[in-house]
C-alpha cells in the first residue's frame, strides 16, 4: 500500500474542517484538508441555506465568545473575497418565563439567553406578546409568552462560508484531497505517526484535526463512539402566501411553546417566497452512510400540525420542498473539542448537538491555536472530554 506524509492533517471538511483549515494557513501551517465528498454538499450537517446565529448562547454562557469572534471573522471573510456570508436580520427568542422544561441544554432557555446578553453586553431587547405581534405580524404569541430579541443576531449561509473559507484556504497553501474516503484512524498510545487508512494507501501524519461530524464516532474508537450520536433531522420549507413583506423582512426565530424535549421550532425569514423551519427529533441513526434521507410528506403534515398552525400567519400547511441533515448528540447536547485520551496530537473537533455552526468560524481559529501552540485564545476548557469521566 503507498505511503505517504503529512505535518498537519484534517479530517472533515465541513464547517468545523473547513475553518480550521483556513485558519491553520493563516497561521503560516501547510496543512492536508481530507474530505469524502466535495464540500459544501448535502451529506452531512452543514447544508440547507441557513443557519441561525445569535450571540447570548442560553444553551452555555462559554459559548458567546465564539459566536462574536465567528461574526467577527464571517464579515473579515466578506471584506476579502466578496462573498455575503452573515445576514444581520436579528433573531427573536419566543418562550413563555421561567419554562424549565426538559430540553437537551435548553431549559429556561429565555432567562440563560437573558444572562447571557447581559454578561457580555449583546444589545438585546425584552418584548411583550403585544409588541411581538405589533412588530412581526406572521408571529401569534400567546398572552403569557415573551420575546428577547437580538437584532445583531442573523443567519449564516453555510455552503457559502465553507466554500469561501476552503478557498482562502487553498489560496494559503492548503492541499485539499476530495472524494477521498478515511477508511480508518490509526491512533498510537505513545510517539509515532497517526495513520490515515485510504483507499489509495497510509498517510502518516504528525498531527490530525477529525472534523468528521457525524462520521467522528465511527474513526475515533468505541469509547468515543458512545458519546458521540448522530441524529437524523428534518429542514422544510413552507410556502409564503400572505404577510409576505413580514416574512421577507422579518427576523430568524426560536419558539419554544411547551416542556417537552422537542416543544420547540425554529425559523428563517422567508427567502425566495418560501420559509424554512424545523423542529429536532433525537431518533439515533447509527450509520450515517444509509440513515432514510427521503422525507415523507406526512412529516412536513406534522411539523406544521404540531408547531407553525396557531403560531405563524401566512405560510401554507404543504411544504414546497424538504431535506434531511444530521446532528451529532452529545450527552449534555455541548461540544467536543479535545485531544484524543489517547494520542495529544489528535484533535477531535466535532462540535455538533444542534447548534455548532454559528460558533464554526472561531472554533476553527481555537483548533488552529491548539495545534500549532498546543494553547487557544478562548477557552475550550468547557468542551473538554474529562466532563464525561464518571
Ligand atoms: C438541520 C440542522 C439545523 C441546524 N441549525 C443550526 C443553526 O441554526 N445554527 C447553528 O449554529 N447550528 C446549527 N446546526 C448545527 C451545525 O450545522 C453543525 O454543528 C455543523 O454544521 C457541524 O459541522 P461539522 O464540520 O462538525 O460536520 P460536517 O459539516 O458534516 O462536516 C464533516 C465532514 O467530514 C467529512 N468526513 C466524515 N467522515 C469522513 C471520512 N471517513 N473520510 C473523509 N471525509 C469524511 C464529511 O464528508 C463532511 O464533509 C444545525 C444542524 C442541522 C443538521
Amino acid at each position: 500500500m503507498a505511503r505517504a506524509t503529512a505535518d498537519i492533517v484534517v479530517l472533515g471538511l465541513g464547517a468545523m474542517g473547513a475553518a480550521s483549515l483556513r485558519a491553520l494557513t493563516l497561521r503560516g501551517a501547510r496543512p492536508l484538508g481530507i474530505d469524502q465528498f466535495a464540500p459544501p454538499h448535502d451529506f452531512g450537517s452543514s447544508h440547507g441555506e441557513t443557519r441561525i446565529t445569535r450571540c447570548a448562547t442560553g444553551e452555555s454562557e462559554a459559548l458567546a465568545p465564539f459566536a462574536l469572534r465567528s461574526q467577527a471573522i464571517w464579515r473579515e471573510i466578506e471584506a476579502e473575497t466578496g462573498a455575503r456570508l452573515f445576514v444581520d436580520c436579528g433573531c427573536l427568542l419566543i418562550s413563555r418565563p421561567n419554562d424549565v422544561g426538559e430540553r437537551h441544554g435548553r431549559s429556561a432557555f429565555l432567562e440563560r439567553t437573558v444572562a447571557a446578553a447581559r454578561r457580555y453586553d449583546i444589545a438585546h431587547e425584552l418584548l411583550d406578546a403585544d409588541e411581538i405581534a405589533r412588530r412581526h405580524p406572521q408571529f401569534r404569541p400567546r398572552d403569557d409568552e415573551q420575546g428577547y430579541f437580538e437584532p445583531g443576531a442573523g443567519y449564516v449561509r453555510p455552503e457559502a462560508a465553507i466554500a469561501a473559507q476552503l478557498d482562502l484556504a487553498r489560496a494559503g497553501g492548503a492541499t485539499l484531497r476530495l472524494g477521498a474516503r478515511v477508511e480508518a484512524l490509526r491512533i498510537p498510545r505513545g510517539a509515532g505517526p497517526v495513520e490515515i487508512v485510504t483507499g489509495e494507501g497510509v498517510i502518516e501524519a504528525g498531527r490530525v484535526v477529525v472534523s468528521a461530524g457525524a462520521w467522528a464516532a465511527g474513526l475515533l474508537g468505541p469509547r468515543l463512539a458512545a458519546l458521540l450520536r448522530p441524529t437524523r433531522q428534518v429542514l422544510h420549507w413552507f410556502p409564503v402566501l400572505a404577510q409576505r413583506e413580514a416574512w421577507a423582512g422579518g427576523p430568524t426565530y426560536i419558539w419554544m411553546h411547551g416542556t417537552g424535549p422537542t416543544d420547540f421550532f425554529y425559523g428563517f425569514p422567508g427567502l425566495d417566497g418560501e420559509a424554512k423551519c424545523a423542529s429536532e427529533t433525537y431518533e439515533g441513526c447509527e450509520r450515517p452512510d444509509s440513515f432514510d434521507r427521503v422525507v415523507a410528506p406526512e412529516e412536513s403534515r406534522a411539523m406544521a400540525a404540531r408547531h407553525l398552525e396557531g403560531r405563524l400567519a401566512g405560510i401554507g400547511s404543504r411544504a414546497a420542498r424538504a431535506k434531511t441533515c444530521l446532528y451529532t448528540q452529545t450527552p449534555d447536547s455541548q461540544f467536543v473539542i479535545d485531544a484524543h485520551p489517547d494520542c495529544d496530537r489528535v484533535l477531535i473537533v466535532s462540535p455538533c448537538s444542534g447548534h455548532g455552526f454559528k460558533h464554526s468560524a472561531a472554533i476553527g481559529e481555537a483548533a488552529a491555536g491548539r495545534v500549532l501552540d498546543g494553547a487557544s485564545r478562548l477557552d475550550l476548557t468547557p468542551f473538554a472530554l474529562g466532563r464525561f469521566a464518571a
